[in-house]
């Protein structure tokens, strides 16, 4: 019997509804390519390769490298996947992917999602969508549970994605699913349309200092957060943009934040 690691965040996926709900997300093409994030013991593998053109699969447990590669022996052989033994977060793959189109599937390990979202989401290499399985938390936080959308609260990480890519929460997946069960459940979730559009006018960094600043202090209304302009100079920009003067960065939009970073950015206090 295999023993897993907790530090490699292994949470084995075997329930075939749960991975063809997976794929069914996907909706795979005979032609896509698919990088997939901690193959783990291939469950999910065969899956994708039944539709896929090519699968490069990322593993970095070494005593799993082994068994996946006589395990799928055959589809290696003939070049519909390729198995790197690597950390996914040391892994170049702007150098491995600067010529094809690709898009990600993975039950990923939990303990990298932050890191791992920044590294492909702002990657000048961006996958064109991503499949995953996430912490429930993490997924709500992201999206949002309520379905009337002027009570979801935005975080950081909403933002992080939003100005990329248009997430959607597919389904929650009980932790019982999951081989060890971890302590927490899991939602599949779909992030569409990635690209870098929104950053076409918008500097990036500038964008994601105002951000960090906007919600430095919770407690804090976001005029209080933000030293760009004297006080009663951003509430004049507030009332301009139709925000109240009280509204806290949480409660803001996306179409908010791009018609706040024009406003603001122009006189950056240097
Ligand atoms: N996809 C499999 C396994 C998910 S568990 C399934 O659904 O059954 C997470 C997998 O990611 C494990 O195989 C673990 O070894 C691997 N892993 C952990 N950290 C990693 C990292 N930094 N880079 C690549 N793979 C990693």
């Amino acid at each position: 019997m295999f023993h897993t690691k907790k530090s490699l965040g292994q949470n084995f996926l075997e329930d075939s509804q749960i991975l063809n709900k997976i794929i069914e997300t996907a909706s795979l093409k005979s032609s896509d390519i698919v990088l997939e994030i901690g193959p783990g013991q291939g469950t999910l593998t065969t899956k994708i390769l039944e539709k896929a053109k090519k699968v490069i699969a990322i593993e970095k447990d070494d005593r799993l490298i082994n068994f996946l590669e006589n395990k799928f022996n055959k589809e290696i052989k003939e070049g519909g996947l390729e198995i790197i033994h690597s950390d996914i977060l040391k892994f170049d793959h702007e150098e491995y992917f600067k010529d094809s189109q690709y898009q990600i599937i993975a039950n990923i390990p939990y303990y990298i999602t932050g890191k791992f979202l920044k590294k492909f989401l702002s990657s000048n290499s961006q996958p064109t969508k991503m499949v995953l399985m996430l912490q429930k938390e993490v997924a709500q936080r992201i999206i949002g549970e309520s379905k009337d959308p002027k009570k979801n609260k935005e975080s950081i990480l909403s933002i992080s994605i939003k100005v990329y890519g248009i997430p959607k929460y597919i389904r929650t997946i009980p932790a019982r699913y999951f081989e060890p069960q971890p302590k927490v459940d899991s939602a599949i979730i779909l992030i569409e349309k990635i690209s870098k559009r929104f950053f076409e006018e918008i500097d990036e960094e500038s964008f994601f200092l105002l951000i960090k600043k906007a919600f430095s202090s919770k407690r804090k209304t976001l005029v209080n957060n933000l030293d760009y302009l004297p006080k009663n100079d951003l509430i004049k920009v507030f009332k301009k943009l139709n925000l109240s003067p009280k509204i806290r960065a949480e409660n803001l939009s996306i179409e908010d934040w791009k018609n706040l970073y024009f406003e603001l950015i122009p006189f950056p206090k240097n």
